[in-house]
């Protein structure tokens, strides 16, 4: 019997919606592990921009680690640290990519087994389109920032609504960039799998059913199949893979407007969770070039933009 069981939600409270990615489930969760005296694991920014995984223990701290980072977050000490708090026996919640919860699993299998250590760490993980490299973050920040520093960056700014999200950053000097996913070229070349990691076109992580506690994503088809919970503010499913994340989610539910769906609506509105997205056919051509040529001009003339406007040029050309 299928054990998965998938809700649509969202955060009650406004202000922690908008500054979630999607509905704002991740905080609820991290917040219980918090007033448990537990610590709370996510990908944050460090100073230069780059994606890391870091631990929060007060609520204070959560917003470093909420919000979606189109880049891949690295580990670093993260699985040791986690092993760490565990073996003290505090409680740990980890937040990831599928393979990255699927490491953790094994590897604290490998320090731990035997121990009751399962009740102690809940993880979770998201439907996960692929990581971008972060050479190309890197390189694309850069060229934004020039002689700039950017103080925040949100990938899932809410300014436009939670469909047509852009990416936000703020700089030390008080300017910002803020452009829609639909034109800026770094978005685009994630949504298009230009530079995901190889990897992750083959991902074996994919499936309803998982190792971890529970999968959070965005619920893309809500306005069809539940409008009551579409206000383009942002709205989550929810899947729990055990009994326990049940009652986890119970116990957090007056938080939330939540409600049962059918797990099939999941596969047909996000099929990330069950199939690796294609390869970009100019995928290597793009990763050769980008490193040689300017990296914004290099990302229109390998997306989709930049396709529309040569068209547009070329029926421009016979015309005139
Ligand atoms: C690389 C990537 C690919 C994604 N692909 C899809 C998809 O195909 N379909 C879909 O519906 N949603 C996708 N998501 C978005 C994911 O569904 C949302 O992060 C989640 O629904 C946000 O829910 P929230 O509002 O509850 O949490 P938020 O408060 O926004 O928290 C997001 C959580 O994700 C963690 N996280 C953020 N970036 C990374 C990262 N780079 N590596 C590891 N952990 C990270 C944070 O630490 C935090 O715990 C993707 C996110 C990422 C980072």
């Amino acid at each position: 019997m299928n054990r998965t069981r998938s809700f649509a939600a969202y955060n009650k409270n406004a202000d922690i919606r908008v500054l979630s990615s999607s509905g704002g489930i991740f905080y609820v969760l991290a917040r219980r592990t918090i007033l448990e005296k537990g610590v709370v694991f996510g990908a944050a920014f460090d100073h230069e921009g780059k994606v890391r995984h870091q631990a929060c223990e007060t609520t204070e701290e959560l917003p470093i680690i909420m919000q979606s980072k189109y880049v891949q977050s690295a580990m670093h000490d993260t699985y040791r640290q986690v092993l760490m708090a565990l073996k003290n026996n505090r409680k740990v919640l980890f937040c990831g990519t599928p393979c990255q919860v699927g490491g953790l699993i094994s590897y604290l299998n490998l320090f731990l087994n035997g121990e009751n250590w399962r009740e102690r760490l809940v993880t979770i993980d998201f439907i996960c389109h692929g990581v971008p490299s972060p050479l190309v973050w890197k390189r694309y920040l850069k060229e934004i920032s020039g002689d700039r520093k950017a103080t925040t960056i949100n990938f899932r700014d809410k300014t436009n609504g939670w469909r047509d999200f852009s990416l936000k950053i703020n700089f030390n000097d008080g300017t910002q960039y803020l452009e829609s996913q639909k034109k800026d070229p770094y978005m685009r070349g994630f949504l298009e799998n230009l530079y995901l990691r190889e990897s992750c076109h083959e991902c074996r992580f994919r499936g309803i059913e998982r190792e971890s506690d529970f999968t959070i994503a965005d619920f893309w088809g809500v306005h069809e199949f539940l409008p009551d919970f579409f206000d383009d503010k942002g709205t989550s499913i929810v899947m729990t893979h055990n009994d326990r994340a049940v009652q986890l989610l119970n116990e957090v539910s007056d938080s939330l407007v939540i409600c049962e769906i059918d797990s099939s609506i999941v596969e047909k509105t996000n099929s990330p969770i069950v199939r690796s997205v294609s390869m970009n056919a100019r995928r290597d051509e793009f990763m050769k070039n980008m490193s040689t040529k300017n990296i914004s001009e290099t990302l229109k003339e390998y997306t989709s933009i930049s396709f529309i406007n040569r068209v547009k040029r070329r029926i421009n050309k016979i015309i005139h």
